[in-house]
């Protein structure tokens, strides 16, 4: 196989759709389902939980935005 198979939705198997955000050097992972609205998060490999994940997001665009106003 040429491409690694995408991941199956947990909760109803669909395909979900991954996302990868780099946040200071660290990938943070979002696995999203179309179908069911599923999402988990991954950092650096390691399932976390919705708050941390938005805890690191909104400490960089935090970061960001008062950077650039
Ligand atoms: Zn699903």
């Amino acid at each position: 196989m040429a491409l690694p198979a995408a991941q199956p939705c947990p909760t109803c198997t669909s395909e979900l759709v991954t996302l990868t955000i780099n946040v200071d050097g660290h990938d943070l992972i979002m696995r999203s389902c179309q179908t069911c609205d599923t999402r988990t998060w991954a950092l650096a490999g390691s399932e976390i939980d919705l708050e941390d994940a938005l805890e690191h997001v909104g400490t960089h665009a935090g970061r960001r935005r008062r950077a650039s106003v």
